[in-house]
């Protein structure tokens, strides 16, 4: 199957023929494109995201937090990256990492406008902590995956999308590099550094469902890299694979597209909810939680 591109064209069009009919059932007539005007999927539709669609909680899925800010912890990867895209580019003087991210982080021009603006913003210490964290950010990830010269490192600024037909439906996603091409095969690594678990294979389904629409290709497999952990988790993308991607891409636009009914799934998560404080089913989880049983 690897090297079969006919196969992994056949995958790609049964993935997007299984999504479209899945959101015809969940939507029926709601959230479709109308003719001559330009569709706004931000202000008017749902744009799916890898994030939203790894949230347990349905009520939270539909409301989500509008409260992202700039932290170290949001830009190294995008300054990491895009240092990684440096290295390997005959225009950069840069020759090993350092120099690297100080060249993204000096240049004004190789990152987002909104995260320029932000570092612009940050004192010497802050520039030096972000400086600081897109370094390691970066020499973990090549310490874990190493340094092949045909590891093409994704521009962090744009993230990948395929606009579901005649709806206003989008979905998207970002990995981190790609090994390989669409004639051979195709690798997607994604950096995913958090506790290993059930929802990486979702994550890495969702990744090859949203190249699989936009080349028409599905790719040949997910690796995702945890650097604190040491780990590679390589995962092979067949039918079984895109299939539990596009049935969660459905069930998470259906909860969007009718927000007052998206069911809360209380949860240990609650704790942290932003939407707790006008939460019932969350407050009586917490509560419940914290009594302490009668002793014998
Ligand atoms: S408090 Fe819990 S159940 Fe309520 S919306 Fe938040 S995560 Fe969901």
């Amino acid at each position: 199957m690897a090297g079969d591109q006919r196969a992994r064209r056949a995958l790609a069009d049964a993935a997007r023929a299984r999504l479209v009919a899945a959101l015809d059932g969940v939507l029926g007539d709601r959230l479709r494109t109308e003719p001559g005007v330009r569709p706004d999927y931000y202000s008017d539709g749902i744009v799916v995201g890898a994030f939203g669609l790894l949230e347990r909680c349905g009520r939270r899925a539909a409301h989500p937090a509008d409260d992202f800010a700039e932290s170290v912890r949001t830009a190294r990867r995008r300054i990491g990256l895009a240092a990684l895209r440096r290295l390997g580019d005959d225009a950069s003087a840069a020759t090993h990492l350092a120099s690297a991210v100080d060249e993204v982080v000096t240049d004004g021009n190789s990152l987002a406008r909104g995260l320029t603006d932000w570092l612009e913003g940050l004192d010497r210490a802050g520039r030096a902590a972000v400086v600081a964290a897109a370094i390691s950010w970066a020499e973990g990830v090549v310490r874990l995956v190493g340094t092949d010269p045909g590891i093409r490192w994704a521009d962090a600024s744009s993230a990948a999308h395929w606009n579901v037909p005649d709806r206003l439906v989008r979905v998207s996603g970002s990995h981190d590099a790609l090994l390989g091409g669409v004639v051979r095969g195709e690798r997607l690594l994604l950096v995913a550094d958090g506790d290993a678990g059930p929802a990486d294979r979702l994550r890495a389904g969702y990744l090859a469902l949203v190249r699989s629409l936009g080349t028409q290709h599905a790719p040949v497999r997910v690796t995702l890299a945890a650097p604190s952990r040491g780990d590679l988790v390589r995962v092979e993308v067949d039918e079984g694979l895109l299939s539990l991607a596009v049935d969660r891409v459905a069930e998470h636009v259906a909860v969007r597209a009718d927000r007052e009914h998206a069911p809360p799934r209380p949860g240990r998560w609650c704790r942290h909810c932003h939407l707790l404080d006008v939460c019932d089913e969350g407050q009586g989880h917490l509560g419940a939680a914290s009594v302490i049983p009668p002793g014998p």
